[in-house]
């Protein structure tokens, strides 16, 4: 079990992720709502159509998922009950649900969606590389895999 020293310092770190992957995928859900009321096509908001609204409405229950499970996190490690391989679902399921909601909200936004006049690109470009530190998605799948059958696949 990882307990002090340097392995509690990546805990606290990936705990924060948790947390930061959120404020991105926010963002971009954000900026791709205010787009769609506002632009319109074919004489109406693009907001208006039923698959606009499907962009917005799986975004958005993708952050509040996530944002569910990284309360759910904090009241654990408040009680002093976290343990590393629930800091590994977070820090797995948040960055990579939140790089995909910055994805989907790329396309909302049309060609605006790779614009620094917006934040996504931004953020996207940002969670590539949050997807690689404080853990790989393969160690964090691999701590989940040891975690779950008790046999370490690292090597
Ligand atoms: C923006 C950024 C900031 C960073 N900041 C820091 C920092 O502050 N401090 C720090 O120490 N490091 C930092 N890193 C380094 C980061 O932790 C490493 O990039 C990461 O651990 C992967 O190591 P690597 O790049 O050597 O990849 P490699 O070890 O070359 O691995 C390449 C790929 O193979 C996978 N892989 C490797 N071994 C296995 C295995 N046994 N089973 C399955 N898959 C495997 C990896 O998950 C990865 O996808 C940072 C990286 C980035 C991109």
């Amino acid at each position: 079990m990882w307990t002090g020293g340097a392995p509690r310092l990546l805990n606290e770190a990936r705990y924060g992720v948790v947390w930061g992957s959120l404020g991105a995928a926010r963002s971009s859900i954000e900026a791709a709502r205010t787009y769609s009321v506002e632009r319109r096509q074919f004489g109406k908001p693009i907001g208006a159509f039923q698959l606009t609204q499907q962009k917005l409405a799986d975004m958005t229950l993708e952050y509040v998922k996530g944002y569910l499970l990284a309360v759910h996190l904090g009241r654990r490690k408040d009680a002093g009950l976290l343990r590393p391989e629930q800091v590994s679902i977070g820090k797995l399921n948040n960055v990579r649900e939140a790089l995909e909601i910055c994805r989907t909200a790329a396309t909302a936004l049309g060609a605006q969606g790779i614009s620094l006049e917006h934040p996504v690109v931004r953020h996207q470009n940002n969670l590539e590389s949050v997807l690689t530190y404080e853990g790989t998605v393969e160690m964090h799948t691999l701590v989940l895999g040891q975690a779950l059958t008790g046999m370490p696949a690292f090597r």
